[in-house]
C-alpha cells in the first residue's frame, strides 16, 4: 500500500486531476489550516499561546521554471517578516528553489533565504528530498552552512548512509532534522522494515545527543513517534542534558495533543504548518505514512 500510494504521488495524471476533486480538497484539510498563509499564521499563533512553536512550509517542489523560484523567494521573504513576533522558522525544498534546473540558481536562492532568516532572527531548514537529491542537497547546506548559521538540513534515518554524511557534518556545528524518511527508496540503499528504520533513528540519535549536550550541533527530533521520542529522552537524561535541548517537530494534524503534552513537560516542539494549492504529491505521502488516513479520505466521500 505505501509504495504504491508512493506510485500515485509521481503519476501526472492524477496529479493534475485529483486537486479538483471536492472530496480530496475536503480531506486534506486535516493536515492543512487552509490554502493560503493566512490560515498558516492564525494555526502559528494559536500553537505559540500553548507553547508550541511553527515551522512554515509553502507546499511545492519540482518546478520547471526559475522564475517560479522567484516567487517562491519573495513570498518567504513577506512570511519572515511577518512572523518575527512568533519566532516561526522556515522549511523549503532545494527543487522549489530550483535544483532541477539550475544548482547554482538554488544555491543562490538558499542564500538569499539565509540572508532573509537572520534579519528575521529565524531560521531555514532545507528539507530531504528523494534519495537522487541526498548528494546535491548536502553539498548545497555544506556550501551555506560555512556562511550562514541560520540553516540546516533534514536527514533520513531510513538510508544507511546517514550515519556517515551526520559524521561528515558534524565539523561544520550543524543543524540537523532527523526523520524517518518519505519516499520509495530500494533495499539497496534503504532499510524496509519498519523496525529496521526506528532501530536506526534512535542509534542516530544516541550518537548525536552527545554533540547537542556541547553545543556542537542543533538536533530537532522530527517524528510523531512519541515512544521513540521517550526512548531518545533517555539518553540525553543520563547525559544530564536540559529538556528544553530536546527539540522535536511533528506535522500539523498529526497528534496534536503529545505536541501540547510534549510542550508543557518542557520540551522544545515545533509544529510544522505546510499550505498553499500545491498539496497533491506531500498529501499522498501522508497516506503512505499512514494507510489507515485512506478511510478518512473515503468518509469524505459520504454526504
Ligand atoms: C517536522 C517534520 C519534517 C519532515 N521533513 C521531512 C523531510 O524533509 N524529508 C523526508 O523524507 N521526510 C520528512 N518528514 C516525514 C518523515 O520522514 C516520516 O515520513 C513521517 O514523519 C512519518 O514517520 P514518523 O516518524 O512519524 O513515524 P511512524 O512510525 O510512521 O509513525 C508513528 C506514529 O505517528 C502517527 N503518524 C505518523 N504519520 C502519520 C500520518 N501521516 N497520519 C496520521 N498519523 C501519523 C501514527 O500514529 C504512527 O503510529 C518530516 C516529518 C516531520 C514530522
Amino acid at each position: 500500500m505505501r509504495r504504491l500510494l508512493l506510485w500515485c504521488a509521481q503519476n501526472r495524471w492524477l496529479a493534475s486531476h485529483v486537486p479538483r476533486w471536492r472530496f480530496a480538497r475536503r480531506a486534506v484539510r486535516r493536515f492543512l489550516p487552509g490554502e493560503g498563509f493566512d490560515a498558516a499564521l492564525k494555526a502559528a499563533t494559536d500553537f505559540k499561546a500553548h507553547g508550541v512553536g511553527a515551522l512554515f512550509t509553502l507546499l511545492g517542489e519540482n518546478i520547471t521554471d526559475l522564475s517560479e523560484a522567484n516567487k517562491v523567494l519573495q513570498h518567504y521573504e513577506e512570511v519572515l517578516a511577518a512572523s518575527t513576533g512568533i519566532g516561526a522558522e522556515i522549511s523549503v525544498k532545494p527543487t522549489q528553489l530550483g535544483l532541477d534546473i539550475d544548482a547554482a540558481a538554488a544555491y543562490a536562492n538558499l542564500q538569499r533565504l539565509a540572508l532573509a532568516a537572520a534579519k528575521a532572527d529565524s531560521f531555514v531548514w532545507i528539507d530531504m528530498e528523494g534519495s537522487g537529491y541526498t548528494d546535491r542537497t548536502l553539498d548545497l547546506y555544506r556550501r551555506l552552512r560555512q556562511q550562514h548559521p541560520h540553516v540546516g538540513v533534514a536527514l533520513q534515518a531510513y538510508l544507511y548512509r546517514t550515519v556517515s554524511d551526520i559524521a561528515g557534518l558534524l565539523p561544520l556545528k550543524p543543524a540537523i532534522r532527523l526523520v524517518k524518511g518519505a519516499y520509495a527508496e530500494p533495499p539497496e540503499i534503504a532499510f524496509s522494515a519498519k523496525r529496521e528504520v526506528d532501530a536506526n533513528y534512535l542509534a542516530l540519535c544516541a550518537f548525536m545527543l552527545p554533540e547537542v549536550k556541547r553545543s556542537k550541533l542543533r538536533l530537532v527530533l522530527a517524528t510523531h513517534d512519541v515512544d521513540l521520542i521517550a526512548r531518545a529522552w533517555r539518553f540525553g537524561q543520563a547525559l544530564e542534558m536540559e529538556r528544553s535541548q530536546m527539540e522535536v517537530a511533528m506535522l500539523y494534524g498529526i497528534r496534536t495533543g503529545e505536541q501540547l503534552r510534549l510542550a508543557r513537560e518542557g520540551f522544545a516542539v515545533r509544529d510544522l504548518i505546510a499550505y498553499g494549492d500545491a498539496w497533491y504529491q506531500w498529501y499522498l505521502r501522508r497516506l503512505a505514512e499512514r494507510p489507515a488516513n485512506i478511510l478518512f479520505v473515503a468518509r469524505q466521500l459520504l454526504p
